[in-house]
């Protein structure tokens, strides 16, 4: 199917301070919306046109490959982020405690991880199959889909993310971003991931999810 850029969640000019409507213009505007036109122009013809998205990042390599990824990518960087207050969910909570320690220490260890990775790429927070929180480090378009883990959070690290407003000083950005977070979207996923894996009425799954 042709690929449609999705709609941002919030106004062009919502996260400023933090980040400027500038940014997201060329972010949303001129970067997502060019993987968007790129993608599609890629898979005309082709049998990846009948494809879902996801579909498309399990089975395409190459340039099909990281247009797909960085479509899914930014999609899911812009819905993870808010300028409205938002909450982190009991479980999620529960989860952080149980796999990091502590709030303060995995954002400490997620801030790490985004000033470690070489070059361009993404951090996440994720679930692996193992039902346990984990940061990974993905460079260029890669994505957990691949390694079968549900992503919960991204943070972009590719410098078109944060050039226009922080230059070269990504850590000042980072400090930024923890700002406008959009945790009900994190604990939503964290929900989903627990209703997919063990379901039941309550779509929090906490009904049926039980630590051995
Ligand atoms: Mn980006």
């Amino acid at each position: 199917m042709r690929q449609v850029l999705m709609d941002l969640p919030f106004e062009e000019n919502a996260l400023e301070p933090y980040i400027s409507a500038e940014t997201i213009r060329y972010h949303y505007g001129k970067h997502h919306k060019g993987y968007v036109d790129k993608l599609n122009m890629l898979i005309e013809g082709t049998p990846f046109e009948t494809l879902s998205l996801e579909e498309i990042i399990q089975k395409a390599g190459g340039a099909i490959f990281n247009n797909a990824a960085q479509i899914y990518n930014h999609n899911f960087y812009f819905k993870g982020l808010s300028n409205q207050k938002s909450t982190v969910s009991d479980r999620l909570k529960e989860w952080i405690e149980r796999d990091f320690g502590s709030m303060k220490i995995f954002q400490k260890s997620f801030t790490d991880a985004t000033l470690n990775l070489f070059g361009s790429g993404w951090v996440w927070l994720s679930a692996n199959p193992q039902h346990h929180l984990i940061i990974e480090s993905r460079s260029n378009a890669d994505t957990p889909l691949l390694y079968g883990h549900t992503p919960l959070l991204t943070c972009d690290v590719w410098e078109h993310a944060y050039y226009i407003d922080y230059r070269n000083a990504r850590a000042a950005y980072i400090e930024k971003w923890w700002e406008i977070v959009n945790w009900n979207f994190v604990s939503e996923n964290l929900g989903a991931h627990l209703y997919l894996h063990f379901p039941c009425d309550d779509r929090s799954g906490e009904c049926a999810f039980h630590e051995d």
